[in-house]
């Protein structure tokens, strides 16, 4: 066990890294970050900041001999220099070579029994045109790497779109996968222990925008309460076959047929911000108990429910109404620059 006082390493200064590191600053412990910014988000509210390249080995000897333990907050990192970390990172390197890379993450998915959308592994546009001609339209193109936040994609709803979407996404390496007639979009959002021990969350339904989180609310509603449980155990499934300790997020589509996984991601995710207010551990100290052994927390909702929507460019600048607003909880993660697209806060808002 890592007890409180000890320093948590967190690779990645963003939003993430600074949620955790101010629920790791509760417990009472010190939290150094790794980012190459000058001045990631994070930073503003850890002991350390260590500014490196992520492939910077020497730079990650240093930082590995001076934290406790070391995790990350994203998932596009290189995994190599990460591996160098040795059993000091978690959730482990495997967590994050599995779900960097979209067509490696799906081939996972699927031999843990678990649905997603019918795919296909493409690096050409013959490739590609092959693909529709097999799925069908519509078909959506995502990079196998570096994608987030929509960016990376590109859809083909005909032949004659083919080409363009595939100069879209630059050429690179992608899957090519069916669009889901979806009724909803839920998130699986669980802990887990390197004994085995695991905790999940009220799952909420998320409403995305042009790719981006729009918002995220629990209870979920009916159709996803339909289907929870079978999501819940694929999603452990996942973790397990992980080896996962940490906090997992599986993004699901709910379709007429069942739950399909999206994606995964190895860590603390926007869906799970509402678990600050709305939840009795929120997602962020459970991350920090789980990698640091410390027991699970209780995860039941601390009310009715609750509702988070994002603050993306410059609707942050709506602050001096949240902030007055009774019982609306504001987050500004300090990131300066609302450029179009950027997540820079969200609000929470309890239900009785
Ligand atoms: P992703 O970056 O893969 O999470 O995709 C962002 C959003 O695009 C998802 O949350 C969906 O709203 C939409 N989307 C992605 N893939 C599909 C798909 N195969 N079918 C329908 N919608 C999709």
């Amino acid at each position: 066990m890592i007890a409180p006082e000890r320093t948590i390493g967190i690779i990645g200064g963003g939003q993430l890294g600074r949620m955790l590191s101010m629920a790791a600053a509760q417990l009472g412990y010190k939290c150094h970050i790794f980012d190459p910014g000058a001045h990631p988000p994070a930073a503003d509210v850890a002991a350390f900041h260590t500014r490196a390249a992520f492939d910077d080995l020497a730079a990650l000897a240093e930082f590995g001999a001076a934290v406790d333990v070391a995790t990350y907050e994203f998932e596009n990192l290189p995994v190599t220099p990460l591996a160098s970390l040795g059993e000091k990172l978690i959730p482990g390197a495997r967590s994050l070579a599995i779900a960097q890379d979209r067509a490696i993450e799906k081939k996972f998915i699927e031999s843990c029994g678990a649905r997603v959308a019918p795919w296909r592994g493409v690096a050409s546009l013959a490739e590609v045109e092959a693909a529709l001609a097999e799925l069908g339209p519509p078909l959506v193109l995502k990079t196998r790497r570096y994608g987030y936040d929509g960016k990376g994609q590109a859809w083909v709803h005909a032949a004659s779109e083919a080409a363009s979407a595939w100069a879209v996404i630059g050429e690179e390496p992608a899957v090519a996968e069916t669009g889901v007639d979806f009724a909803a979009e839920y998130s699986v959002i669980l802990a887990r222990w390197d004994d085995g021990r695991h905790a999940f969350w009220d799952s909420p339904r998320n409403e995305h925008e042009g790719g981006i989180l729009r918002r995220s609310t629990v209870p979920g509603g009916d159709l996803i309460a339909s289907q929870v449980e079978e999501a819940r155990s694929a999603a452990l499934r996942i973790a397990e076959a992980l080896g996962h300790v940490g906090v997992l997020t599986v993004e699901y589509f709910a379709s007429a047929d069942g739950p399909v996984v999206n994606e995964i991601a190895p860590r603390v995710h926007n869906s799970g911000h509402w678990t600050i207010e709305g939840a009795v551990t929120s997602q962020f100290e459970q991350h920090i108990r789980a990698i640091c052994g410390l027991p699970p927390g209780v995860t039941g909702l601390t009310r009715g429910g609750a509702m988070m929507e994002n603050l993306i460019g410059d609707e942050v600048d709506r602050w001096p109404d949240l902030v007055v607003e009774r019982g609306a909880h504001l987050h500004i993660y300090g990131k300066g620059e609302a450029r179009p697209g950027r997540k820079m806060g969200h609000v929470t808002r309890v239900v009785r």
